[in-house]
């Protein structure tokens, strides 16, 4: 593709247009979700770039509660409210109603972080699949989205978001995987997947 300044041109203007109408100023929800690699990073980064504010946040791991998390070790060393779910989840279906309550416990805490308007932003790190599998209600989750302080925002990551929650959300990314190391053979890696 070459550089046409004429079509740059009327790019500029169709943006300054949009700018020009965008006039509304509240908190926001983001949902990152797809199967390609970068949904939590991404979460991460908004987080990062909302402190660079000195804004307040606080994030919810809706994730195995074992393992390290370079992101944890960093926000949670500099103070940022952090809830990663019980230890005791497992993917092992026999478990399940222990998970469930893990997810739970990690959404009452999730509540309480988005009715406190001190907070302008949390993170709601894999809260997807906890809807998908029934371990928290989708409505349950509107309606707090919806009654939580004017100017906070949430941004919230996993993959296979619900329908009705992408409705909701004001913006919605997906990532889509074009290839992923893990299919070539290569391990995980610490400081790039974790
Ligand atoms: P990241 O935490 O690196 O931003 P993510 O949040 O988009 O990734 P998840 O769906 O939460 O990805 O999966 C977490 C782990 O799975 C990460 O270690 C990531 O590298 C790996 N992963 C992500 N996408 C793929 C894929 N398409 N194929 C294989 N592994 C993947
Ligand atoms: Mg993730």
């Amino acid at each position: 593709m070459s550089y046409n300044p004429k079509k740059q041109k009327q790019h500029k203007e169709n943006v300054e247009k949009a700018v020009e109408n965008a006039q509304e100023e509240r908190g926001q929800v983001l949902i990152i979700t797809g199967n390609g690699k970068g949904k939590t990073t991404a979460g991460f980064g908004n987080i990062v770039r909302a402190l660079g504010h000195k804004q307040d946040v606080a994030v919810v791991q809706f994730v195995k509660g074992v393992g390290e998390c370079g992101e944890r070790n960093l926000l949670e060393s500099r103070g940022v409210p952090f809830h990663t779910m019980a230890t005791g989840f497992s993917w092992n279906s026999e478990d399940k109603a222990k998970d469930k309550l893990a997810a739970q416990q990690a959404w009452q805490q999730a509540k309480i972080w988005l009715q406190d308007p001190d907070l302008d932003m949390v993170l709601l790190d894999e809260l997807t699949y906890m809807i998908t599998w029934d371990f928290i209600d989708l409505d349950e989750v509107i309606t707090t989205l919806k009654q939580r302080p004017k100017e906070m925002s949430v941004v919230i990551t996993g993959r296979a978001a619900h329908r009705e929650l992408k409705e909701y959300a004001d913006t919605v990314s997906e990532v889509r995987p074009e290839k992923h190391a893990f299919h070539q053979g290569l391990k995980a890696r610490k400081g790039l997947d974790w």
